[in-house]
């Protein structure tokens, strides 16, 4: 098999292998790290891992992009991460929707220790990371900011593995009950939640300034694992070729080959559904990738007018799906550069820079037919109506993000092409909207009353560098 090499987006990265570019963050040009040749899947090639479980098949897909691991020890790392301990097995159980609406299908991306589809990618991060690192004899203090939902699963996935502790901030007081459940209740050593007394762009601030101060970044070795950590992007494509496979279970084996089907992606930063354009593009047979905002849709606005706005933080809105609150998606560099090819992209994204937008509508028609896009938005009135629907009809708990997903996909789908809407969430883990959905709080779940009960541990700091730099120097593994 051929080595899949790394460049970067903005061309000036001489290219390098999948355990390089996995701790590294955004490339030194400031780029994102992308795969210079796309491995190409025959219809065969997917079909003959029809058996395998989801570990074994993440093996295979991760495989294509992480050529520099052997596969041995890429087997033992997909077991670990998606082995029993962890996840109930399915990993990824697909549900039929019928009784929604004719072909509507759930992919539960949510089964994971933290409820949402951020575990999926982030335990394989948590196995593969460590792994690298004892092989460079390094060691990784991970920074980051959170709202939510990232934090809590790269805490479960960190928590206890040598050689890496997390520094995680989050906003005091502004995350649900549940989200800070999932994370101060972890007492590893290695886990540091630190909570800072203002909102989640502070928190953000805090991170990037120490970032930016090369020096205290090297002598703290720290680093990232965020939505464009490409092992975060390699291990979300495997979910799709799953889901494929098991839509097509059930049909006859002469018609599989050509059995296209749409997927719908509630989206933020683009993570997710670009990892199901690669994986289209691998040749997985997806018709068209949905892709679903709230009302902060910048995204939605870029692929039905083909112009790229990006908003600041205070023209964010605070929305029931606030996983989802993003203006500015950090994935989405990766695919206007395979829409437009290296030496068209440097150019085009210089005047984003200048100008703060991006006037793609000439590529309007192969953004659709060549690359299968199309979206939607839907707003807080639409959510609650999709969890109702949904419950109604099916007895199942959505929760708000996949409401988006679900809204998107009954107003575009199609008949004759099946749907799948990717679960990114929990109906537990954000209560409070799917009470006001349904007229009625729906009963916890043992597993989160007991989680609510635990002791946490956190500290609190201003809103000021000062304080974190002393907590990462006192604490900082060396
Ligand atoms: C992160 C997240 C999203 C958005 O995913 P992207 O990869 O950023 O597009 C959607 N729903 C939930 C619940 C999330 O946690």
């Amino acid at each position: 098999m051929q080595h899949t090499q790394y460049i970067s987006t903005r061309g000036q990265m001489a290219a390098a292998g999948f355990t390089d570019v996995l701790l590294a963050g955004l490339a030194p040009d400031g780029g994102l790290a992308v795969p210079s040749r796309l491995p190409a899947l025959s219809p065969e090639q997917i079909e003959a891992w029809r058996p395998l479980g989801y570990a074994d098949l993440a093996t295979e897909v991760i495989g294509l992009f992480a050529t520099d691991i052997p596969r041995e020890d890429l087997a033992e790392l997909t077991r670990a991460a998606y082995g029993a301990e962890r996840f109930p097995q399915p990993v990824v159980p697909v549900t039929g929707l019928d009784d929604v609406a004719d072909g509507l299908t759930l992919v539960g991306l949510s089964e994971g220790p933290t409820m949402a589809f951020k575990d999926l990618a982030m335990q394989f991060l948590g196995q593969a990371i460590p792994y690298v690192l004892a092989r460079h004899g390094q060691v990784l203090n991970i920074l980051g900011a959170t709202s939510g939902d990232t934090g809590s699963a790269a805490e479960h996935a960190f928590r206890g593995q040598e050689g890496v502790s997390v520094f995680m901030l989050s906003p005091a007081g502004r995350m649900s009950p549940v989200q800070r459940a999932q994370m101060y209740t972890l007492q590893d050593t290695n886990i540091h939640n630190i909570a800072v007394r203002g909102v989640f762009d502070d928190c953000q601030a805090l991170v990037k300034a120490l970032s930016n101060d090369a020096g205290f970044k090297a002598a703290h070795h720290l680093g990232a694992v965020n939505s464009i950590n490409i092992g975060r992007i390699a291990a979300q494509a495997v979910y799709y070729v799953w889901s494929w496979l098991r839509v097509t279970d059930t049909v006859e084996e002469g018609r599989r080959a050509g059995y296209r089907v749409d997927v719908c992606v509630p989206s933020g930063n683009f993570g997710n559904i670009y990892a199901g354009f690669l994986a289209r593009s691998m040749g997985v047979p997806i018709r068209r990738l949905m892709l679903a905002t709230n009302e902060n849709n910048v995204l939605e606005e870029f692929f039905t007018t083909g112009i790229y706005r990006p908003r600041s933080a205070q023209d964010t809105l605070a929305t029931s799906s606030p996983s989802m609150d993003i203006s500015k998606a950090s994935n989405l560099e990766r695919f206007i550069w395979a829409l437009l090819g290296p030496e068209v992209f440097v150019q085009r994204w210089a005047e984003l820079e200048t100008t703060g937008a991006l006037d793609l509508r000439d590529q309007l028609p192969r953004m659709r037919e060549e690359f299968g896009f199309v979206a939607g938005t839907s707003s807080h009135a639409d959510r609650l109506e999709a969890i109702r629907t949904v419950k109604e009809r099916s007895g199942r708990l959505i929760d708000p993000h996949t409401a988006d997903g679900i809204t998107v996909a009954l107003r575009i789908m199609e008949p004759g092409f099946p749907t799948l809407v990717m679960e990114t969430a929990k109906a537990a883990k954000f209560p409070q909207t799917v009470a006001e959905a349904l007229g009625s709080e729906p009963e916890t779940p043992d597993v989160v009353a007991d989680l609510l009960a635990r002791p946490q541990k956190v500290e609190t700091i201003d809103n000021e560098e000062a304080p974190l730099r002393a907590l990462i120097e006192e604490r900082a593994l060396s």
